[in-house]
């Protein structure tokens, strides 16, 4: 991950340092550089554009031309900019004031959902919480027992349709399982819910109706990094049919080039909460937009 933007950006760098003073036509050229590397990595146009703006703009002003080490400066623009179509400062989960708090997932089928469910459950007991998973995805086969073989191994209940795989009404699901949450006390609610291929109507409607019946406190969006371009447009499906209120990333552990990763936050507006790294359960942490910038600078 990253592998190639950090070469590109690194040789980039080399380049600038060798020079003292920087010209308007080094930051150019600079900009320039770090415009294709971005492109080559599947970061979308105008996240770039967003992007190099910003970078030039800082470049060009005054805390560049008075730096003793102008190159040096202008690594840390980029890192600060970085770290801001990242997210800005890390955020962490919104809990509800009156329990159980309700995180809703939502994303393209295979982008990690069910997983996530599972490793978010286990992370969040891991702190004390009182987790409850909702089998929500009743259009995937297998999603039901596959919830519930995570719950197994996280010690964590599931609250699923009775005939199991495929059956009943998810937005009656989710409802009664939030009504099951109150009376039985559990802190947080996962409702884990159905993608398909692509973006489409039907899915759209029925994440929302969903959403509608269980008021969640945090919509995470579950977008697979290896999407490349393609992501911009499906979170912004997402962000526009159904709401985002953070982004999950997963299969950063793949060889993906890293667009997904930087578009997204920005394209939706929302913060990248998590991030999944493999398939285990284990292989799951907070997000942190200026540590990832670091790895992308290193
Ligand atoms: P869903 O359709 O969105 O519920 O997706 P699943 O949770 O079933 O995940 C689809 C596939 O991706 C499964 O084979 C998972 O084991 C795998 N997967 C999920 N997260 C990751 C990850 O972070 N890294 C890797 N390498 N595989 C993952």
């Amino acid at each position: 991950m990253f592998g190639n933007l950090s070469d590109r950006l690194s040789d980039t760098f080399k380049s600038l340092r060798g020079k003292g003073k920087l010209s308007a036509a080094d930051i150019d050229e600079t900009l320039r550089d770090i415009r294709r590397a971005l492109l080559e990595a599947d970061v979308a146009l105008e996240v770039v554009k967003t992007f190099t703006g910003k970078v030039r703009e800082r470049a060009l002003g005054d805390e560049v031309s008075k730096a003793l080490n102008p190159a040096q400066q202008v690594v840390q623009i980029v890192n600060d900019e970085l770290k801001a179509i990242l997210g800005g400062e890390a955020r962490k989960l919104a809990f509800a004031k009156n329990p159980p708090t309700v995180i809703m997932l939502a994303g393209l089928q295979g982008s990690g959902k069910t997983t996530l469910a599972g490793k978010l459950a286990k992370w969040l007991k891991e702190q004390n919480h009182t987790p409850l998973l909702v089998a929500a995805d009743l259009q995937r086969p297998n999603a039901v027992t596959q919830l519930q073989v995570l719950g197994e191994k996280v010690g964590v209940p599931v609250f699923a349709p009775e005939a199991g795989n495929g059956t009943g009404d998810p937005v009656k699901v989710s409802r009664d399982a939030i009504d099951f949450a109150k009376k039985s006390q559990y802190s947080v609610v996962i409702v884990d819910t159905a993608g398909r291929l692509g973006v489409d109507q039907e899915m759209m409607q029925q994440a929302s109706d969903i959403r509608d019946a269980v008021s969640p406190d945090e919509i995470l969006f579950v977008v697979d990094s290896m999407l490349g371009q393609d992501a911009v447009n499906v979170a912004k499906a997402f962000h526009d049919g159904v709401g985002v209120s953070g982004v999950v990333l997963t299969k950063l552990d793949g060889d993906s080039r890293g667009g997904a990763a930087l578009s997204v936050a920005t394209v939706t507006g929302a913060p990248i909460l998590f991030s999944s790294t493999g398939e285990g359960l284990d292989a799951f942490e907070p997000f942190y937009p200026d540590r990832m910038a670091s790895r992308i600078l290193d």
